[in-house]
């Protein structure tokens, strides 16, 4: 299939987590899969999606809901992991667009757990990590997290910081600030 450079996908993941290591018997899973799309010809990102699903291997702690807002219950109301990798490849076409997340842990985690659940990863190998192009970008001696990056380059960040839908719509606009000087 031939690659689509119509849009790019920015993803943020939000997965359970713990103070230290999890429980026994439990490991991280992805809770929340934040969309952002961004457009390469108005520069601008043009949607934003938020996909809860079910973890099955692991409960959602108090320090997890701490970090995310995220409760058990509403990940209760969830869709299956399975679902949410076949929303990204049927509704984003994301086996044939280039795709972007903030470092490298929102990839590897998406690879660890295709691998657990049997699933088909559901991304190309076009990925961009915005945390490494930003630091490149601004001559900076080590990568910054997100929060930092919007300080740095002036953008307000929107939303609730740790929710996968607003933390990729804060990284759809470093993303377009680095490729485009837009925002
Ligand atoms: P983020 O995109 O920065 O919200 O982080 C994605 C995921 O990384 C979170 O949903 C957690 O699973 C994990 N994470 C982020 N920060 C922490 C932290 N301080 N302690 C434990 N896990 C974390
Ligand atoms: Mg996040």
């Amino acid at each position: 299939m031939s690659k689509k450079l119509d849009r790019i996908i920015v993803i943020d993941i939000e997965a359970t987590c713990w103070q230290a290591k999890p429980p026994s018997g439990e490991e991280s899973e992805i809770i929340e899969i934040g969309i952002c799309v961004l457009d390469p010809w108005s520069k601008k990102n043009i949607e934003k999606d938020s996909i809860l699903i079910k973890p099955i291997k692991s409960n959602i702690s108090d320090f997890c809901t701490k970090l995310t807002t995220l409760t058990q219950a509403e990940v209760d109301k969830g869709i299956s992991f399975y679902e949410a990798c076949k929303i990204l490849k049927d509704q984003y076409l994301t086996d044939r667009r280039v795709w972007a997340s903030y470092g490298e842990y929102d990839k590897n985690q998406f690879q660890k757990q295709c691998q657990s659940f049997g699933v088909k990863y559901p991304f190309t190998s076009q990925h961009i990590n915005v945390k490494t192009l930003f630091a490149l970008v601004h001559s900076l001696p080590r990568e910054v997290g997100m929060a930092q990056a919007l300080e740095l380059l002036n953008i307000p960040l929107e939303g609730t910081h740790h929710r996968g839908g607003d933390d990729a719509w804060n990284i759809g606009k470093i993303l377009s600030k680095l490729l485009w000087n837009s925002y």
